[in-house]
């Protein structure tokens, strides 16, 4: 906006200058000299007016009478009996009035209905079909070439700030796209730089914008990813839309999958960058991960059922027979000894195998779990001092019971308990906590202090076979995870290596 420099007295000692939107009405005194008035003020100002015409027009002054030139953004009403306008919107203000004598009532009138429109715009409100129409009308139908002169000038900055706005609004929808978006998406430049990224960017890499921007991709994407990666950006570049999956890694290290599609950005016709699109797939990835293993679980789970009791028999008679032998032949105690022991393995594993194959003899009761766990503690307990290791239980009183097949749930107990133990060749402490978690269900952590289990291992946890121990069977977890399950509960494990590792039951109370 245009500045007016003005004098406090008429001597214009001091200039100071004013906006001229500020100005409201300019009233000539002599020749060369005015007083411009200002809605709360008033102020002197002597030069040829001329030189300020043209723009003392587009900002919206227009001569009413010889005396005045008024801003006709601050007319507010116009009454012509007296042939005077009103100055000043504001209802604080002191009421200014100027005489409009010298202009045809009628332009005052339609001047302040297409002003109107205009401080609407500046107001942010786009104008409806009608209001453009307003001003075809009022152009048309004047035939006075300074008033239409004077029409044409504000439609022309009418129609300039409407352009503004559009693009404004436009920009403002698409910025609202990008930085509204749940999924995250990231701008590229020709060499691969970021340019921009969203706040569902920042949020999922917890990378600062600062981080990303006008750095490569390359060391928050997994190393296994970035060949293939580059590939990817290389045919965006080249027009392609490539959709493949990939695995981020957060600033704590924490990998996310996403499937991400990658679009070029078109500038006049021509490639000028990428943009990449990504989804969270890692819920999804886990689920499927939980699917294999699931049916991983029920085909053993039906070989089992097959196979276990065909073994089963032959091995009780090779037992038997073993047994005799030992009595009737002397000299290979040794062996036979040995023979026992494997065949008890063996029976050992198929024992193992049918609890998963649907068991027969499973019983719900309402149960205590304490009482349960304390049962098993003493089972287990003789294990436990020979390994050097404590048992400390800790119980929320009053505990709910729960609805269980107690064999299963003791086996469950000592399958954890064992696993615990083997960790701590050297002893400690094993803690074991039941709580009433107060949804309905009950929590059973079993903390040890043993050697832990590294991150990427934690996945193969129950996978019928998995085992580090030379003389594991890798079925403990799985048959405790089945079990589990069939009590409709849940099991997780967390673990540390050199720290040792937690495992958490969630079971449903019985109602
Ligand atoms: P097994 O005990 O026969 O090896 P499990 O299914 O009981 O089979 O356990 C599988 C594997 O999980 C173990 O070999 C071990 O590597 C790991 N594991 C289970 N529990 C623990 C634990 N508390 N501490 C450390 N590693 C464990
Ligand atoms: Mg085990």
């Amino acid at each position: 906006m245009q500045k007016i420099p003005v004098t406090r007295d008429r001597k214009g000692s001091h200039t100071i200058t004013l906006q001229a939107g500020e100005v409201v009405k300019i009233e000539s005194i002599k020749d060369k000299e005015f007083i411009i008035h200002t809605q709360d003020d008033k102020y002197y100002f002597s030069a040829s007016l001329e030189a300020f015409e043209e723009w003392l027009y587009e900002e919206g002054f227009r001569l009413l009478d010889q005396m005045n030139l008024v801003n006709m953004n601050h007319v507010s009403d116009y009454d012509p009996k007296k042939g005077s306008v009103a100055l000043g919107h504001g209802l604080n203000t002191i009421k200014k009035h100027a005489s409009a004598a010298w202009i045809h009532g009628d332009h005052i009138l339609k001047v302040m209905s297409l002003l109107e429109k205009m401080r609407k715009l500046d107001e942010g409100i786009l104008p409806d079909e009608g209001d453009d129409a307003i001003f075809e009308t009022i152009l048309a139908q004047e035939e006075d070439h300074r008033f239409a002169r004077s029409y044409a000038m504000i439609k022309a900055l009418y129609d300039k700030k409407k352009a503004e706005l559009q693009l404004e609004e436009s920009e403002l929808r698409y910025k609202s796209l990008f930085e509204h978006n749940p999924d995250p998406i990231c701008s590229l430049n020709m060499q691969g730089s970021v340019t921009s990224v969203n706040p569902a960017m920042i949020e999922v890499t917890q990378y600062d914008e600062a981080d990303l921007l006008n750095h490569t991709l390359d060391r928050i994407i997994a190393p296994e990813h970035t060949e293939r990666w580059r590939q990817h950006i290389q045919e965006t570049l080249e027009g392609a839309r490539p959709q493949y999956e990939l695995t981020l890694i957060r600033k704590d290290g924490r990998p996310v999958e996403f499937s991400v599609l990658n679009f070029p950005i078109f500038v006049n016709r021509k490639i000028a960058g990428i943009y990449m699109i990504g989804q969270d797939i890692s819920e999804r990835k886990h689920s499927e991960e939980l699917l294999i293993r699931s049916e991983k679980l029920s085909i053993v789970g039906q070989m089992a059922a097959g196979v276990a009791h065909e073994i089963r028999n032959p091995l009780t008679s090779l037992k038997g027979f073993v047994q005799l032998m030992q009595t009737k032949v002397s000299g290979y105690n040794n062996y036979f000894d040995i023979m026992l022991e494997e065949l008890e393995r063996i029976n050992f594993i198929v024992s193992e195998f049918l609890v998963i194959a649907k068991p027969q003899s499973v019983r719900f009761t309402p149960r205590d779990p304490l009482q349960i766990l304390q049962s098993t503690i003493m089972l287990l307990n003789s294990q436990a001092i020979i390994h050097n290791v404590d048992l400390i239980t800790a119980a929320d009183p009053e505990l709910p019971h729960i609805h269980c097949d107690e064999n299963q749930i003791k086996q469950v107990f000592i399958n954890i308990l064992n696993n615990a133990i083997e960790s701590m060749p050297d002893g400690g402490n094993i803690h074991i906590e039941l709580r009433n978690s107060g949804e309905d269900e009950i929590v059973i952590r079993f903390i040890d202090q043993g050697s832990g289990i590294p991150e990427d291992r934690l996945p193969r946890l129950g996978e019928p076979f998995y085992t580090t121990k030379e003389k594991g069977t890798g079925l403990g977890l799985m048959v405790t995870f089945k079990i589990i399950e069939n009590h409709g509960g849940r099991m997780k494990i967390m673990s540390e290596v050199g720290r040792g590792t937690t495992v958490e039951i969630r079971l449903p109370v019985w109602k």
